[in-house]
């Protein structure tokens, strides 16, 4: 797949092309907490130490929040944590690749 003479544009193809197919996309972490609940003699409360939840911890302006997940979507916010990961991957790479195709450009330039 990597071609020894790529050239910078074909970098940014590849990655235009490899990005377009991360859908959904997330950073951060998901995890799973139990909390007990606010109803007086809840069995589940009683059996166990509270109902599952589920809290997605991400950065937004800087500033670290939380935000709460259903559980029915938590498996939607860990692939997409997943392709986040699998993003960053993807632009260091792209770097590396990058840097690599401009110095090939610039040893095959005639020297001004
Ligand atoms: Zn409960």
């Amino acid at each position: 797949m990597r071609s020894k003479n790529e050239t910078p544009e074909d970098v940014r193809q590849w990655l235009v092309g490899a990005v377009a197919r991360l859908w959904p996309l997330a950073e951060g972490s998901l995890s799973l907490r139990r909390c007990p609940c606010i109803r007086k003699g809840c069995p589940v409360c009683a059996e166990s130490q509270g109902h599952p939840s589920y809290i997605l911890y991400a950065r937004r302006s800087g500033k670290r929040v939380s935000i709460y997940v259903p559980e029915a979507l938590a498996q939607d916010i860990e692939s997409a944590i997943q392709n986040g990961r699998k993003l960053q991957q993807l632009v260091n790479e792209a770097g590396v690749r990058y840097t690599q195709a401009l110095k090939r450009e610039r040893m095959s330039e005639p020297r001004k």
